[in-house]
């Protein structure tokens, strides 16, 4: 049974879904007005630990992720490049899907975008103003009320007496302490240049939350399973689309809220606005994998912060080269005649319920990662032994294989694996050495050096390795 701790009830509860075997997950997607940084994909990387952890618990998952391309910084940003929004939030959109791709994150089944989805935006807005929930200002924007929606704000407390109903924020982003009557649909202005739709309330635009309730409901019907985010989308971003959607649809939106703590630079949210970023690309540039970023922005429970920090992407570096070495071992013990199946079948079998049970308890990351450490552990030391072969080894590498579909780092990124070349050489100067020809072997270690590569001896014979 896979347990979560659900934000809404501020307690771990045992997951439920709406129809047996199946979770319907909606998760806030990228502003694309710029890169992400990694602190975004921190959060995404924790969906996609969840997503992939209902897959191996047998879920069929429906995920849907928007994707905010209108709002002030997407307007802003068209603008200041002198080119239409759609132009202008198209190659960030690109960029997205390239840099979850390099972070082997699993793509949403639907990106739905904003600008495609004003008709049911306005759907809701009709719907709560029939309800008198939403009314017309006289700067002719939309506001929901929130004096006439009592249940506001159940993800976080909010003082009720301190509420300033009747008072109204129009921009997306407000402090707790400033809650107040939100915009639905925002009146045209000159700063909105040319990027307007016409609706009953006269020309504008929509409001940033109202499009995570239009656009989850579209796709996973109006009462969902799963809906995360970051911490910092709690409030208001989360809070007003329960309001909006509860109001407008009159049953529960979502039975479940995940959402996970910051990525933090030396005690500080990483954010755009502190200027204290690394976008992937940043990280890619220094030499760093896809893979590597991952096993960083995996490591840590998703509830608790996480420090991001270069020592990270080298420990990273190491752990994973560890890994890989077991890993290449048993390829090559599954080859040789079987030995110590029994031993085998026990390591792995306590092994995988110690992954799954780590993993199913609010997705404890820890807990399935000593599962993985012990099992390498184990497995060195029956193939030090000479204990380990043929389809023992192979059981051992079709158990990694399965909780890889969780973990997604036990393959190299194409531009970490051992290039021909190099494994050609290295066979050469071992060729050599046994043929005592060693200043041959001692010129190709020379050229193995000026390309970055050292051969370290292992029990199962000479191996390249980067320097
Ligand atoms: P934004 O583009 O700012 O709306 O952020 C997109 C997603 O990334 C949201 O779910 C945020 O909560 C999340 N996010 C932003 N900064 C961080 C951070 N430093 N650590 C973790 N998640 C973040
Ligand atoms: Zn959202």
């Amino acid at each position: 049974m896979l347990k979560f701790y659900n934000s809404l009830s501020h307690l771990p509860e045992d997951y439920k879904s709406i129809e047996e075997g199946k979770t319907g997950l909606y998760t806030c997607g990228p502003t694309v007005y710029n890169f992400a940084h990694i602190g975004n994909f921190r959060c995404y990387m924790f969906e996609d630990l969840l997503k992939r952890t209902l897959l191996y618990f047998g879920y069929k998952v429906k995920h849907v992720m928007n994707l905010t391309d209108v709002d002030d910084k997407t307007i802003k940003g068209s603008q200041n490049a002198g080119i239409p929004l759609d132009d202008f939030t198209k190659k960030y959109k690109q960029a997205f899907f390239d840099d979850i791709k390099t972070l082997r994150i699993i793509p949403a089944d639907v990106y739905p975008e904003a600008t495609r989805h004003i008709p049911e935006m306005i759907e809701i807005i009709k719907a709560l103003f029939d309800k008198g929930i939403a009314y017309q200002a006289e700067d002719k924007s939309v506001y929901f009320s929130i004096a006439k929606w009592p249940k506001y704000g159940q993800l976080v407390h909010i003082d009720h007496s301190q509420m300033r109903s009747g008072v109204r924020v129009k921009m997306d982003e407000y402090a707790k302490e400033s809650v107040a009557d939100f915009a639905l649909w925002k009146a045209y202005d000159e700063n909105d240049g040319d990027v307007a739709w016409d609706s009953p309330w006269g020309k504008g635009r929509p409001g940033w939350h109202l499009e995570c309730s239009a656009m989850s409901s579209k796709y996973l019907g109006k009462t969902f399973d799963i809906h995360c985010g970051g911490i910092d989308n709690m409030f208001p971003h989360h809070a007003d689309e329960i309001a909006q959607s509860e109001a407008a649809n009159g049953c529960k939106f979502v039975n479940y809220w995940l959402h996970c703590a910051h990525l933090m630079v030396e005690g500080q949210k990483m954010s755009k606005s502190l200027g204290n970023f690394f976008t992937l690309r940043d990280i890619l540039d220094k030499g760093y994998t896809g893979r590597e970023i991952r096993w960083v922005l995996i490591g840590a429970h998703y509830r608790q912060s996480l420090n991001f920090s270069m020592k990270a992407l080298d420990d990273a570096r190491t752990a994973l080269q560890r890994i890989d070495t077991t890993l290449q071992r048993l390829k090559e013990a599954a080859a040789k005649p079987d030995k110590g199946i029994d031993e085998a079948k026990a390591a792995l079998d306590k092994a995988e319920k110690q992954f799954a049970n780590g993993l199913a308890d609010d997705l404890n990351i820890s807990e399935a990662l000593a599962a993985v450490f012990d099992l390498l552990r184990e497995l060195n030391k029956l193939m030090d032994n000479d204990a380990l072969g043929g389809k023992a080894a192979q059981l051992a590498l079709d158990t990694f294989a399965k909780m890889d579909t969780v973990l997604a780092v036990f393959t190299p990124d194409s531009g970490d694996s051992i290039p021909q070349e190099i494994i050609d050489l290295a066979n050469e100067r071992q060729a050599a050495r046994k043929a005592k020809n060693f200043a041959r072997a001692d010129e190709i270690r020379g050229i193995l050096d000026a390309k970055g590569w050292i051969v370290e001896d292992t029990p199962n014979g000479p191996r390249p390795k980067r320097k």
